[in-house]
């Protein structure tokens, strides 16, 4: 296994083609792995027989991690979530539909905070997941199992979504790559909803490469989604070894202060990297970013309080209060269903829609979110890409912000403008510090996934970051 285990996804499906390893020799390997995971990355693995799968595929069978959240025909969907303990859907999502489709076997579905509500897991009904780098401490969320399960080398790559982070933040915290793709690019349908304009889907990889690949395979139009889309441009395999003639704005205002030390010290560096690569690299402005985490926890709540009324005990999932009248059972079954951070999300989306507070809150909100949009678009006309540190800290202690709401939601501080914006961001490694990993972020315009997977792969291999201290254990 210890040789199969240091391949990419990319070279594993090499190999498979070249016959040198069987797709069930890979997929033994990672299920086993699975099944054995110590980090409570997994809320269900799939059984040890290989799958029947296609090699020729363009995925050849090598296995994905899948978040709780995706519903998938027959295999428990719960969204971390208690009020949807067990559920099995009658159908799987179009993402994960597209995935397979291609050849690559659902190997687990992944821990995540409750309805991915949260940056750590901790908001998992089903406990946390812990930081393969460092047990005590959080992977970050809220797809935070799919982040852990890929560092460890439990899964050969995963997916997850990302609302406001939830992607980018755990991949910075556990050393991989993940991306969010312009919001629309990949298909919502079947993906247990949250904050519906803000939802994304995206992949989660050891390198760049195996990202744009497993991208490549998800993306697209579909009927059941509305607000999907379909991308300009497939996804092409990233090559670039230079910069040269890309110019990276720096926004004074995602970096510097609020960043710890180590972070900004390891994001500095790669923007000198990036320079030795040919880039500019200039300071700008996003005025209204600072104001993007306000507006995220209005509108998110909003759309949430409205998402989550669909468990009341009636269709899905769990039913408590049976006993009583009606109404006693929708109380009964929310209030034993949902953990304290849903609890306190509805109540604030619920009070935001309110009559009388709605002009004040979410209307407000609205305006901020098309500000920061404005900011991004002004950005573009002197720069080809945004650069921020992914996450201002490295992985925090289990336990040290669950009982302050508020240090928990600055963890997307320089993620949340690019989901409001609905435009791509990658975070790839940017080696350690203390000991742990960072995440530097790149963003683009709508539909620049290419152009910043490119970039990526190239300050990839400059900055040369080494996992497989994660991969141990
Ligand atoms: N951490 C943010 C939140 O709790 C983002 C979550 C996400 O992207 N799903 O809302």
């Amino acid at each position: 296994m210890s040789e199969l285990l240091e391949l990419t996804a990319a070279q594993a499906i090499d190999a498979i083609r070249r016959g040198e390893v069987t797709s069930e020799a890979v997929w033994s390997a990672y299920r086993e792995r699975a099944a054995a995971d110590e980090n409570n990355s997994y809320t269900w693995v799939a059984r040890p027989e290989a799958p029947a799968v296609e090699e020729r595929a363009p995925l050849a069978g090598v296995p994905v991690a899948v978040k709780d959240l995706f519903a998938t025909e027959g295999i428990p969907s719960q969204a971390g979530s208690k009020i949807l303990e067990d559920y099995r859907p009658p159908y799987t999502a179009t993402a994960v539909e597209r995935i397979t489709g291609a050849g690559a076997p659902i190997l687990g579905k992944t821990n995540q905070d409750e309805f991915a509500m949260g940056s750590s897991t901790e908001h998992s009904a089903y406990g946390p997941t812990l930081n393969p780098w460092d047990r005590t401490r959080v992977p970050g969320g809220s797809s935070g199992g799919s982040a852990a399960a890929v560092a460890a080398g439990n899964a050969p790559w995963a997916i997850g979504t990302d609302t406001g982070g939830s992607i980018r933040q755990p991949a910075a915290l556990c050393g991989i790559v993940g991306m969010k793709p312009t919001y629309g690019a990949v298909s919502r349908f079947g993906m247990i909803a949250f904050a519906s304009s803000l939802d994304q889907c995206g992949p989660f990889a050891r390198d760049v490469t195996d990202t744009a690949l497993l991208l490549g395979a998800m993306v697209g139009k579909d009927p059941r989604d509305s607000t999907s889309l379909g991308l300009p441009e497939p996804i092409g395999t990233p090559s670039a070894t230079d910069l040269q003639g890309i110019r990276i704005g720096v926004p004074e205002e995602l970096t510097g202060e609020g960043i710890e030390p180590g972070v900004q010290k390891a994001f500095e560096a790669t923007l000198e990297l990036a320079k030795e690569l040919g880039a500019t690299v200039e300071p700008t402005r996003l005025p209204h970013a600072p104001h993007a985490l306000a507006a995220y926890y209005i509108l998110a709540p909003a759309e949430a309080s409205s998402n989550l009324a669909r468990y009341d005990g009636v269709r899905y999932g769990l039913r408590a209060g049976a006993d009583g009248d009606l109404l006693h059972m929708y109380t009964a079954t929310r209030e034993t269903g949902f953990g304290p951070e849903v609890k306190r999300r509805i109540m604030i989306g619920t009070y935001a829609l309110s009559s009388g507070y709605y002009d004040a809150y979410y209307g407000r909100a609205q305006k901020v979110r098309t500000r920061i949009a404005e900011d991004f678009r002004t950005a573009w006309d002197s720069f080809d890409f945004i650069a921020t540190p992914t996450s201002p800290t490295v992985a925090f202690e289990l336990g040290a912000k669950l009982d302050d709401p508020l240090a928990m939601y600055l963890n997307d501080f320089c993620a949340v403008p690019m989901s409001l914006a609905g435009i791509p961001a990658i975070s790839i490694p940017n080696g350690l510090a203390d000991g742990l990993p960072t995440g530097f972020q790149l963003a683009g315009p709508a539909f620049s996934e290419n152009r910043i997977l490119d970039a990526a792969h190239a300050l990839e291999q400059a900055i040369g970051f080494d996992g497989s201290k994660a991969r141990q254990a």
